[in-house]
């Protein structure tokens, strides 16, 4: 039995900063949308970013406020709601919220972003934000001249210890087994980073990261604690429709930001690396855009 219904050009899935940049173009361009989610779950509400062109230093949540306000203005229609079912009939694609809502719309844009690995162990989710770190591009700037350790196996942690190997003062890389490529490898052994085969049991600090201890009982000394072990696209909508994801688990997207079902369009981290607030807005630009004009085309 499903509760009101809404008619809509286009549903987008998704109120971080790809989802509402998103609602902006596709808004500014006179059809209907619609955007549903919840933007205090945005990856971007934890942030402090200092990498975003034009802004030295601003909070995510600032940007998230500021931006729904603007989605809104340009006459989006903003749903706090969480979208439990997706799929479609005929040319119709019928969204479900978990307010028992149901969305009828012409295309429909996924931006749902990511959850990334966790390693699950003590201190991780109590210093998250005071040392521990999933994004080494987003907060490397934090620990100049400071102690690090980066967890991690495949590619993404090689290239976070290189990174970090240019800021912190000591860079401790702990991996179980490497699964980088040999070319990261070899890059990694050109740097000061230190290689430590081990498994972190749990990061220690009050009121911020002062060590990782190590399996065996021995204790790195570091501020940071950047946890690289991939991300999972939150993709499930995806695959009710039919898209299947990419070999890394994600939603693949042409340069329009198509996705391989017609009128089915998606953008920011749910896509892939780098997981960053300027490639989310750059895609939810050109998948706004593109999705609004695909509608005007079809009227
Ligand atoms: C701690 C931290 C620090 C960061 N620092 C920086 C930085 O300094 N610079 C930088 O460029 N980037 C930074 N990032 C990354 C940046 O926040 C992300 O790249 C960006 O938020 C991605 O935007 P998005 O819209 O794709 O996904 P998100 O912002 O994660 O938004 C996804 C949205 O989809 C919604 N959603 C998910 N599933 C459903 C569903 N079933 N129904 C409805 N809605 C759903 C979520 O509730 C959320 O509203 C940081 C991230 C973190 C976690």
């Amino acid at each position: 039995m499903v509760g009101m219904r809404l008619d809509a050009d286009i549903t987008i899935i998704g109120l971080g900063p790809a989802g509402l940049q998103a609602a902006i173009h596709a808004a500014r361009k006179k059809v209907k949308v619609v955007a549903v989610g919840k933007s205090e779950n945005s990856a971007l509400m934890r942030a402090e970013v200092e990498n975003y062109l034009g802004l030295e230093s601003i909070s995510g949540k600032e940007i998230i406020r500021v931006g729904r306000e603007q989605a809104k203005r340009f006459g989006a229609e903003l749903l706090d709601e969480d979208v439990i079912k997706l799929t479609k009939e005929g040319d119709v694609f019928v969204t479900i919220t978990d307010s028992d809502r149901e969305i009828r719309s012409k295309a429909v844009i996924l931006a749902m972003g990511i959850s990334r690995a966790k390693l699950n162990i003590p201190g991780e989710k109590e210093l998250l934000g005071k040392g521990v770190s999933y994004c080494a591009s987003c907060d490397a700037g934090f620990f100049k001249g400071r102690p690090v350790a980066v967890i991690g196996e495949e590619s993404e942690a090689a290239e976070s210890a290189i990174l970090l190997s240019e800021i912190a003062s000591q860079v401790y890389w702990v991996y179980r087994e490497l699964k980088a490529s040999q070319h990261m490898l070899d890059k990694v052994r050109r740097t000061k980073v230190e290689m430590i085969q081990g498994r972190p049991v749990r990061i220690i600090g009050d009121p911020t990261v002062s060590g990782l201890e190590l399996e065996g009982g021995r204790t790195l000394e570091v501020n940071g604690v950047f946890i690289a072990l991939g991300a999972k696209g939150s993709i499930e909508l995806a695959l009710d429709l039919g898209i299947m994801p990419d070999p890394s688990g994600m939603i693949a997207v042409d340069a329009d930001c198509r996705t391989e079902m017609e009128m089915v369009y998606a953008c920011g981290d749910v896509t892939g690396n780098p997981w960053q607030l300027a490639r989310a807005v750059g895609q939810g630009s050109v998948a706004g855009e593109n999705a609004a004009k695909a509608v005007l085309q079809g009227k």
